[in-house]
């Protein structure tokens, strides 16, 4: 689903992708992990055209999405997107956050997008929440009701940056939950995070980035395990 060949990005003289040669096959979750400052933003943003890259191709769902040919909003409404910052429209109710893309961009039946939307709601726990404002909720419900509007569009793929970080620590659980829900159902998700648990009991791989080089990747059995770089051991050291 996603395929990253021999990627290289620059900001400046700063080397922040190198040589990046990464797959995602259909319905793999694989955890990006690795020290802050190491690309792992700037990684999965390439993967939806949020960042350009210098040189490279990355295949999306059997697409050059670097190819000046491509039509980059088509992709977008492939590739789901969830942020740490939920972004939600302050101005909109859930339901109205949920239902803005389908109905705009995939130009849904608005009734349609409603009945879609509640039900995606629903899977997250946030049926009874449709016409509440996001002012309204708290950092975990908000995080949830981003997860359902990027659902909303029908992705084929799921790319999560650090969505938990923000949240304090008792909404981590119920967001991670709604993930793991997701990955159950065969979706192909590529989440960084650094909860290593989620990790564990989750992803099929974890990809391990330093300094915009990938040091390793493995199951996380073995990951966690045996880590083979010493940069990886440390990098457990302080996250574990
Ligand atoms: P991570 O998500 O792993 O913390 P990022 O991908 O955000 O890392 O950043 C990788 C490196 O690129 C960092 O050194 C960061 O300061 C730099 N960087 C990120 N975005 C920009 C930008 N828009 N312009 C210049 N440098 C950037
Ligand atoms: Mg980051």
């Amino acid at each position: 689903m996603i395929r990253f060949v021999n990627v290289n990005k620059w900001f400046k003289d700063l080397h922040v992708l190198q040589d990046i040669n990464l797959e995602v096959a259909q319905g793999e979750v694989v955890v990006v992990c690795g020290p802050s400052g190491s690309g792992k933003s700037t990684l999965i943003r390439t993967a939806n055209q949020l960042e350009q890259i210098n040189s490279g191709e990355i295949w999306v769902n059997g697409e050059n999405i670097v190819s000046p040919k491509v039509d980059i909003n088509k992709v977008r409404a492939d590739v789901g997107f969830v942020f740490q910052h939920f972004n939600l429209y302050p101005h909109l109710s859930v339901l109205e956050n949920v239902t803005l893309a389908p109905i705009k961009v995939r130009k849904t039946d608005p009734q349609l997008a409603r009945e879609q939307g509640v039900a995606l709601l629903q899977k997250v726990g946030l049926a009874h929440k449709k016409d509440a404002y996001p002012s309204q909720l708290s950092g975990g419900q908000q995080q949830r009701v981003a997860i359902a509007r990027g659902l909303a569009m029908q992705p084929k793929i799921m790319l999560f940056d650090e969505p938990t970080s923000a949240l304090d620590p008792e909404m981590i659980g119920e967001v991670l939950k709604v993930m793991k829900d997701l990955a159950e159902s065969g979706m192909t998700m590529m989440c960084v995070t650094h909860e290593m648990g989620f990790a564990r009991e989750v992803a099929d791989r974890v990809v391990f980035l330093e300094q915009g080089r990938v040091v390793e990747q493995a199951p996380p059995a073995e990951f966690f395990s045996a880590p083979k770089s010493e940069r990886a051991r440390q990098f457990l050291q302080q996250v574990l």
